[in-house]
């Protein structure tokens, strides 16, 4: 099966197809680096990385960029983020960026998210934006204003192509000393005037400034990944003005044709509500790790298709963990009774559970990498193992399906480790079911099999399922 893609420019899912034979050029929009990451971070690049993951799986030679922005990212206000964080942190701009930098990394890491192959930074490619500007210039698409340049939106028809939007309401009455210069106000600035007060500055031959946003990832991505490239990805919410301003800046300087598929990953809610500072609901990635495994939180966000929003509630998140629990007794259970099993080759019937396993997970990612049903097709899997884990399997049968849980839950979403500790469940909660089992074993023995099967439905009820087999009786939860 071919795998297909939503592509937002088509809207519509297409066939994937790369521009060059056996590579995928892949460029995602970085995070700004002036606070912690929060949990809305988590889901979009643990979103990217099951793409990335999958192209290589599918034996895609991957090149995935994703820059850093540490400059020019605007708030509201008028104010550059990083010299915001700067001056609530007291530190040197760059200082800021380095700090948050490390601890994007070190949470993208928790989760699991592979890290991209170049992380380019917006302040290490001015030279390339001055040139890309003045290229603008020259070609009637820009003009300068006081010091800034801006992009001539009404020199390019086509924009608005990706968003169907040409004007960004919510500007109109803000950054007012930024719009008078303009003339137009969906005009967008490609190089900002610094003012005297403002120490992120550079010379340009238009005077001292700093770059707009939408250039760096213009700029960084054709560096890297040549123009056209395969897939431009990123929030939903970037999508217009950034995404839509920087298909204009790329196509008006270097001709149609930049990103071919462009995939836009879905919010992440709390309990209905956007994320945001100001509704208290704001939830930072290191704070979640508090509460929850690392794991679980890359499960639960993998459990929705990435184009969704994702609605997170305390139950929901828990009721994952719990679920991915279920997903890692089975493959301990796999793993224990390889210890004792005897030597053998994998039996057809476990080589054809296998295939109809791998088939479903496959079928599921092919359709714009739908990692519910890829999922559900492992839970499946996990059900007929734990099925067949009573019937006496060699170490064939258990090593391949051993092999399949590695490669699918672990490789391609990432949420298998390769080292699975013994078990999250308390050591006391253990002892205790390996003695209840014991006691059945002996009420068995003393033919009290009325009682003996009151000992394994509790269990059951309370989500430990017993397997008997020649070896005993082992147990996983779920
Ligand atoms: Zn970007």
């Amino acid at each position: 099966m071919a795998l297909s893609i939503y592509n937002s420019l088509a809207r519509e899912k297409q066939i994937f197809e790369p521009v060059r034979p056996g590579r995928v050029h892949m460029y995602v929009c970085g995070p700004t680096v002036y606070n912690d990451a929060h949990l809305g971070h988590g889901k979009t690049y643990v979103n990217f990385d099951i793409i990335v993951r999958y192209l290589r799986y599918l034996g895609f030679q991957v090149l995935y960029v994703q820059n850093i922005t540490d400059v020019g990212h605007i708030l509201d206000s008028g104010e550059d983020r990083i010299l915001k964080g700067a001056q609530r942190e007291q530190m040197q701009p760059m200082q800021l960026v380095e700090h948050y930098t490390r601890r994007y990394f070190a949470d993208m890491d928790r989760l699991n998210v592979l890290r991209p192959d170049i992380s380019p930074r917006a302040t290490g490619h001015i030279p390339e934006m001055l040139e890309w500007i003045q290229r603008l210039i020259d070609g009637g698409h820009a003009y300068v204003a006081d010091g800034s340049v801006y992009f001539d939106v009404s020199s390019w028809e086509s924009y608005g192509k990706l968003s169907g939007r040409r004007l960004e309401e919510a500007q109109t009455g803000t950054r007012v000393q930024l719009a008078d210069d303009k003339r137009a106000p969906e005009d967008f600035a490609l190089w900002r005037k610094a003012e005297p007060e403002h120490i992120m500055r550079w010379n340009s031959p238009w005077g001292v400034g700093y770059p707009g946003w939408h250039i760096e990832c213009t700029v960084m991505s054709t560096k890297y990944l040549g123009q056209p490239f395969d897939i431009h990805g990123g929030g939903v919410e970037n999508k217009f003005p950034h995404h839509e301003s920087e298909i204009a800046q790329a196509e008006a300087a270097h001709g149609e044709g930049y990103a071919r598929y462009w995939v836009h990953n879905g919010m992440l809610m709390i309990r209905g509500e956007e994320m945001h500072k100001s509704l208290g609901n704001f939830i930072s990635l290191e704070a979640a790790f508090e509460r929850w495994d690392p794991m679980a939180i890359r499960f639960f966000i993998l459990q929705s298709h990435y184009r969704g929003p994702l609605d997170l509630t305390e139950e929901s998140l828990d009721a994952a963990a719990r679920g991915l629990e279920r997903l890692y007794g089975t493959v301990r259970a796999v793993r224990r009774q390889l210890e004792s099993a005897p030597a053998g080759e994998a039996s057809p019937e476990t080589l054809q559970m296998l295939d109809t396993a791998r088939n479903a997970f496959e079928a599921s990612m092919d359709d714009d990498f739908g990692t519910p049903g890829a999922i559900a097709a492992l839970f499946d899997l996990s059900r007929a193992t734990n099925v067949q884990l009573g019937t006496g399997l060699t170490q064939g049968d258990l090593m391949a399906i051993d092999g399949a849980f590695k490669r699918l839950a672990g490789d391609v979403l990432g949420v298998l480790p390769d080292e699975l500790g013994e078990s999250d469940a308390p050591e006391l909660s253990r002892g205790l079911i390996e003695l209840l089992i014991e006691t059945r074993r002996n009420l068995r023995a003393a033919r009290a099999f009325d009682l003996a099967d009151q000992v394994r439905d509790g269990l059951g009820a309370l989500g430990v399922q017993l397997q008997d087999g020649p070896e005993g009786t082992s147990w996983t939860i779920g």
